[in-house]
């Protein structure tokens, strides 16, 4: 068999490969807990799932134009005038199968082999991958201070004549962390200064806490939308809890849209349409739901914190919005990859090796499940690592006893 080079550079995505662990561990009948899911459990909207059975009992599910239909663009023009206050065209707007589809045909687009593009770490898993996948370079750039807020000095150290651009996800997954709205306006301003592109991804920016609102990166630019290089990533996926369904899109200038469009065409040909029938139901509809997952991960959130702080080897920052929580394991172990098989074997609780995200020694803990999810999962991390917690636990219908430590 010969594989080629890029793709035998590409490592199986962790984050998916974890759910079909546990799915597995589950059909089982085992009682897994899984704190490493990227997907919130709510349903999606009514007005989506009508939407989407309507569709389907017309038997007519067609393809549709290949960067989406004039509805969904429609619905995203009005969404990106909500929450961006800036007016865009069709001509703007892609959608894809997924926000993940629109980051990759946008690097597609961009990037010539061996180009650059710069994130912060800790990254989401798949930046590298998707960058490698168009034969350029990742350049992750970790903080001077180790914090979880890139600072622009960080960045600009990494800059070389191959940058081509820089992308950032906040509120980031896997830390939560929401970047400064001045450290967002000082990156819109050194990347137009420089000619360089940058992507931000806001898949998670309505899923904020303490009050936060979403940030609009269009407030700092001053380049007029059709010579910009801001492109912005949105979707349904997360604060719909849509993600099956698979819809995305990416607001850009004309020409670099009409590139991805062309180039999507000839990859998946358009998005789903029933995805997309549903997400413009979702967008137009009732938006109770977001508000409703929002409040239940911000209260999962005080729920984890507060677990924490009675954990005493574990640091963790509070996260500021998303469904994530990025904690220190270091105390306990080093290597990310081994403390999650030890926990996961041990305890049957399943997390993400911080190593995925780019830093090791720590775990990425998700908020999607239950609040009883949450306190008996942490109770499980206790009792495999603690030597102050008890030794015996329930789990599942098994009492057992830690003989370890
Ligand atoms: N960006 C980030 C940071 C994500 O966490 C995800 C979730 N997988 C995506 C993009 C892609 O979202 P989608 O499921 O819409 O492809
Ligand atoms: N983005 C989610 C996560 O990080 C879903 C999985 C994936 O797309 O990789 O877990």
């Amino acid at each position: 068999m010969t594989i080629s080079r890029i793709g035998s550079s590409i490592s199986q995505s962790a984050t998916l490969a974890l759910n079909q662990t546990a799915a597995a561990l589950r059909a089982k009948g085992e009682p897994v807990i899984h704190l490493g899911g990227g997907e919130p459990k709510s349903k999606a909207p009514a007005d989506a799932l009508a939407a989407a059975a309507a569709m389907l009992k017309t038997g007519e599910v067609r393809y549709t134009p290949a960067g989406g239909t004039l509805a969904l663009k429609q619905a995203i023009i009005q969404y990106t005038e909500e929450f961006y206050g800036t007016t865009v065209d069709p001509a703007n707007v892609i959608a894809s199968n997924g926000a993940k589809q629109s980051i990759m045909v946008a690097l597609q687009a961009i990037l010539d082999p061996t180009d650059e593009v710069i994130f912060p770490v800790p990254y989401w898993v798949s930046y590298p991958e998707m960058v490698k996948l168009c034969g350029a370079v990742p350049v992750p750039v970790l903080t001077e201070d180790g914090s979880f807020h890139p600072r622009i000095a960080d960045i600009e150290r990494k800059v070389t004549p191959r940058t081509k651009a820089v992308m950032i996800n906040s509120p980031n997954n896997p830390t939560g962390a929401m970047y400064a709205e001045e450290f967002v306006a000082e990156l819109v301003g050194r990347c137009e200064k420089r000619g360089l592109y940058l992507i931000m991804d806001d898949i998670y920016h309505r899923l904020v806490f303490d009050g936060r609102t979403p940030i609009s990166c269009y407030t700092y630019a001053r380049e007029p939308m059709e010579t910009s290089k801001l492109i912005v990533i949105n979707g349904v996926s997360k604060q719909y809890a849509m993600t099956g369904f698979r819809i995305g899109w990416a607001v850009a200038s004309k020409g670099l849209i009409q590139v991805m469009t062309n180039i999507q065409g000839h990859q998946t040909s358009c998005p789903s349409a029933i995805g997309q029938h549903a997400a413009v139901a979702a967008i137009n509809g009732e938006q109770g739901s977001v508000e409703g997952l929002r409040r239940t991960l911000e209260n999962n959130r005080n729920a984890l914190m507060a677990e924490f702080d009675s954990f005493s080897g574990v640091t963790a920052t509070r996260p500021d919005g998303t469904f994530y929580c990025f904690a220190d394991f270091r105390h306990y172990e080093k290597d990310s990859t081994k403390l999650a098989k030890q926990l996961l074997e041990k305890a049957l609780v399943v997390t993400v090796p911080g190593v995925e995200f780019g830093m090791d020694g720590h775990l990425r803990i998700s908020t999607c499940g239950s609040l009883q999810d949450i306190t008996e999962g942490v109770a499980r991390m206790k009792w495999v690592l603690d030597p102050s917690a008890p030794a015996e636990i329930r789990i599942g219908d098994r009492t057992v006893v830690r003989d370890w430590m």
